[in-house]
């Protein structure tokens, strides 16, 4: 008898710690998260279609007011679901469906609940944030470490981005997410040492493609990366104490109640599900309203092909009519404006600029006390005080918005900048462009003047050095499948000059075509692009390319999938309207011959084909889809295409 009840207990044991194990499966069905603890210890698993992209993965923070990574329970799982619909004006898609599974696990220690970890599972992504309580009469807290890790099955591979040492790089700038992807590579290793930028791309062998990234970051935490810890096991990370030229703490610190931003995992068989995810957008909220209704839009900026000298008076005049030719919203200004044409010109400008339907950017160094950038103007954006008094001033000037550079890293103060000069700037009516900067962790929605970021190798690189050019087509391949995926991406691209010099023979040579240039204008998004494009273009550029770059939009009702790999080619459609633009290119030395489907054309319906032949020489032609409303392209390396109707 004594043997029966034993055995009764122990089964008695045996549901009840099954019991905790919190099952989230998303509304299609194919994807499963699994939560639940070990020993004490939090974890999660993600699966989609039956397979495992995430093994045992551990959850939980460490705080200076409790260690919240073991010796827990679960004390209660809720969940639901929830659906909403929301409009996205500036990046990717401009309605959006949003139907996820909920689910809230709360975790006590000691009897006491503590922790609640928030999870969404959604078709297309899984994402969890933490919710933090007061204990006793403590309100505040610091996350002294985050150990949320990411366990991939073996035999998965990456494309990361390293995360780059503090203060190094031009004028002790770094980490400015402005380092070269590895492709292809090895889990278990940590870059250039110090983690990896997000977002992070993975593929698990044969069975899909994962992003990790994380949205909703705000001046309540810090901006994070990811680190390996070992083989395929990988955690967040918090920023470097060196950023910031050493000053402010690497921990973020928290009001309580409190929460995290959300971890997000994006995955799916193919590349599909992480060109298409709108989850940066579909977990965060505006944190303000507009106060004036913004013009995103085209427009041309003299610094990619003239540097530092042409920010003068005449030259900037110049731009402002040939943006005005190419029917653009603006001209960027960039630095040393101040100096080099001054304060009462540029009222100038921005008054002749009005009368061409041209309105002005204009641009500034952060700092502040975080690098040695030395260029103007300074000073201007770092406190309150001087910042509103110059924005007062861009207001009463006309001035459309403002492009920041050289920003100081991950720390919370620093993610504080960001939100304050956005919220700043938003009083005055000004959209923000950051350079020199992080990337964007769902801005685009919670701040309705955000235009874009840079994060990313840009355009300049194409100025200063001719490896670059002669690897252009390969990053090209890379930044719609990764960094572009999450936030808008200021390329400051589509050259049509042959030369990056003023008088077009001289300086590094563009190696891509013209077709590559209006390609990547239809693959990289911004809803504010300054494209590369010069004043010369007007007469030497091929007059099909110049026509396409007066008409081609900034933001989009849509973005589909068609086919590619990262570092190989790309190829994707996006609508405007009822107007859909197919764009690919190709980075492989082989030209690339793919029939694909295009079902937003009727079976034999007319279309314009951009393409280039073997010697890159580009052309405009009529085609006709197929009975099985397929086009057949061919792109040579380095060239591109484009299909539209
Ligand atoms: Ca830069």
């Amino acid at each position: 008898m004594k043997k029966l009840l034993l055995t009764f207990w122990a089964v008695l044991a045996f549901l009840s710690l099954n019991a905790q194990e919190t099952k989230i499966t998303s509304p299609d069905g194919k994807m499963t998260v699994i939560v639940d603890l070990e020993n004490g210890k939090p974890f999660y698993k993600v699966l989609y279609d039956g397979k495992t992209f995430l093994d045992k993965s551990p959850l939980g923070l460490k705080t200076n007011i409790g260690d919240y990574t073991q010796n827990l329970k679960i004390s209660a799982s809720n969940t639901s679901k929830t659906e909403k619909q929301y409009r996205l004006k500036n990046i990717k898609q401009s309605l959006v469906d949003f139907k996820a599974s909920l689910a809230e696990i709360s975790f006590e220690q000691d009897g006491k609940k503590v922790m609640n970890v928030v999870f969404s599972v959604s078709d297309r992504d899984a994402a969890f944030k933490y919710r933090l309580f007061p204990k006793g009469e403590t309100r505040v807290c610091v996350i002294e470490d985050e150990v949320s890790g990411f366990k991939f099955p073996d035999g998965t591979t990456t494309f990361l981005c390293p995360q780059s040492k503090p203060m190094g790089g031009f004028a002790r700038t770094s980490p400015s997410y402005e380092t070269p992807y590895t492709l292809d590579a090895k889990t278990g290793t940590n870059g250039w040492g110090n983690g990896f930028t997000f977002p992070c791309l993975f593929k698990n062998s044969s069975n899909g493609w994962i992003l990790v990234s994380e949205t909703g970051t705000d001046g309540r935490y810090v901006g994070c990366r990811l680190l390996n810890k070992e083989n395929s096991e990988y955690k967040i990370g918090f920023p470097q104490p060196e950023e910031c030229n050493g000053i402010g703490s690497v921990t973020p610190a928290m009001s309580l109640p409190g929460e995290t931003p959300w971890r997000t995992i994006t995955l799916g068989s193919t590349l599909k599900n992480i060109v298409e995810t709108t989850v940066p957008f579909d977990l965060t909220e505006p944190k303000y309203f507009n106060n004036t209704t913004f013009t995103y839009g085209k427009g041309s900026w003299s610094w990619i092909i003239g540097m530092d000298p042409s920010c003068n008076f005449d030259e900037q005049k110049r731009y402002i009519d040939f943006s005005a030719a190419m029917g653009y919203q603006s001209v960027l200004i960039d630095a040393f404006w101040d100096r080099q044409i001054g304060y009462d010109k540029i009222k100038e400008l921005a008054d002749y600029g009005r009368t061409k339907g041209v309105g002005l950017f204009l641009w500034y160094n952060s700092n502040g006390t975080w690098n040695d950038a030395p260029q103007t103007p300074i000073d201007k954006m770092n406190t309150s005080s001087n910042r509103r008094k110059e924005m007062k001033w861009l207001q009463e000037t006309g001035i459309r918005g403002i492009k920041v550079d050289f920003f100081a890293g991950d720390k919370q103060q620093t993610i504080q900048l960001y939100e304050d000069i956005l919220t700043d700037a938003n009083e005055f009516g000004l959209l923000v462009i950051f350079h020199g900067c992080t990337l964007p962790r769902g801005w685009e929605k919670m701040y309705p003047n955000y235009a874009a970021s840079e994060a990313v190798l840009a355009s300049e690189n194409l100025h200063f050095s001719q490896d670059f050019c002669n690897n252009e087509a390969k990053n090209a391949t890379i930044h719609p499948f990764v960094r572009n995926t999450v936030g808008s991406m200021d390329f400051g691209g589509s050259a049509l000059n042959k030369f990056y010099n003023a008088d077009n023979q001289h300086g590094t040579k563009r190696m891509t075509s013209e077709v590559f240039a209006l390609a990547t204008a239809v693959l990289f998004q911004s809803a504010v692009q300054h494209f590369a494009l010069a004043p010369n273009n007007l007469t030497d550029a091929s007059s099909w390319a110049i026509d396409f770059m007066k008409k081609v939009p900034t933001t989009w009702d849509e973005v589909k999938f068609i086919d590619g790999y990262p570092g190989k080619y790309v190829i994707l459609a996006r609508r405007s309207g009822d107007k859909w633009y197919i764009a690919g290119v190709n980075a492989e030395e082989k030209p690339l011959v793919k029939t694909i489907d295009l079902p937003m054309f009727k079976a034999e319906a007319q279309v314009k084909l951009y393409s280039d032949d073997n010697s890159l020489n580009g052309s405009l032609k009529e085609v006709k889809t197929s009975k099985k409303q397929q086009v057949t392209i061919t792109i040579p390396c380095n060239g591109g295409v484009v299909i539209m109707k």
